[in-house]
């Protein structure tokens, strides 16, 4: 337990005293009967709403969750405003995915870290993938595979239940859950994209986003930007050379994400005869969207796929 945290457990209820005196009998009355003041529970913060849903799903109202990168804004290229570093400041944990994905907050997290803040990667540990052409660089999105996600779940419930050990039967439980429906969603991705003829078995997507998901199920990947970053731009000639595979293998479709700007994915669906589809990538959809939860993510993400590569 942090200091900070031993330190709120003796001040709550100080606070919470002076409160009741202060308003009255009325709402000392309502106080007396509501769920523990948010002072007592865990302050969580995640970096993008993927991290933040597998977070919420472990940490359920034990924890007070702040995500600091929104629905639809991309994570590559997201900086930190004044009200993150805050938030930060203000957390028992900082979860990040990890593998050099939150490139545009290193600072943040490195700052973060050298205060003693503890920051968990949660990718730590996945077998990691990287790109021949690219060297040195390792595949940040590791959630593509949900196998990966069940390591998170791991790391999220091992650091949940040592920083708040009254909460770690909860933790457990939520955990054990969320892992027996990651282990379901992989079966059921195994059996969707089963559908898809092998010589369609090829996902064009704008950067490198789906490699652990092609690595699991059984499919060649390719990026139009050629990288593992949304930030990085190809040359003509690589456009060029993609394009002229696509044609080749006869890919029927191409995937553009929602956090990146479309205009390239569409200029090569349309110059290779190729069909565009939108999936979700670097983030969930908002929450009544198709995408707000991780699960509903991947599935909406596998239906796009088969959808999209099952014709002829
Ligand atoms: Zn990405």
């Amino acid at each position: 337990m942090s200091i900070s945290q031993r330190m709120r457990r003796y001040i709550a209820p100080a606070f919470v005293l002076a409160l009741l005196i202060l308003s009255g009998c009325a709402s000392a009355q309502t106080a007396k009967n509501s769920a523990p003041a948010s002072a007592d529970r865990l302050k969580v913060v995640a970096t993008n709403s993927i991290v933040g849903d597998v977070v919420a799903q472990v940490g359920g109202d034990a924890i007070e969750l702040t995500v600091l990168i929104k629905p639809g804004v991309d994570p590559h290229g997201y900086e930190a405003t004044p009200r993150d570093a805050a938030a930060l400041a203000d957390a028992d944990v900082l979860f990040v995915n990890g593998f050099g994905l939150e490139e545009a907050l290193k600072s943040l997290i490195d700052s973060a870290r050298a205060e003693g803040k503890l920051v968990v990667a949660l990718s730590e540990g996945v077998p990691p993938l990287s790109l021949s052409s690219n060297e040195g660089a390792v595949d940040p999105h590791t959630w593509t595979d949900p196998n990966n996600v069940i390591i998170w779940v791991n790391h999220i419930e091992q650091t949940l239940s040592r920083l708040d050990p009254n909460n770690a039967e909860a933790y457990a439980d939520r955990a054990e859950d969320y892992r027996r429906q990651l282990s379901e969603l992989d079966a059921w991705i195994r059996e969707q994209t089963g559908k898809i003829p092998e010589p369609n078995r090829k996902i064009v997507s704008d950067h490198a986003i789906f490699g652990y998901y092609a690595r699991q199920y059984g499919f060649e990947q390719y990026a139009i930007t050629g990288g593992f970053s949304s930030l990085a731009e190809p040359s003509a000639q690589q456009l060029a050379q993609l394009e002229d595979q696509i044609r080749r293998l006869g890919v029927p479709a191409v995937f553009v994400g929602n956090t990146v700007n479309p205009a390239l994915a569409q200029r090569v669906a349309q110059d290779t005869g190729a069909q565009l589809y939108v999936v979700y990538t670097g983030s969930l959809s908002k929450p009544d969207g198709p995408a707000g939860a991780y699960l509903d993510y991947m599935r909406y993400n596998t239906n796009t796929f088969v959808r999209g590569l099952s014709g002829s």
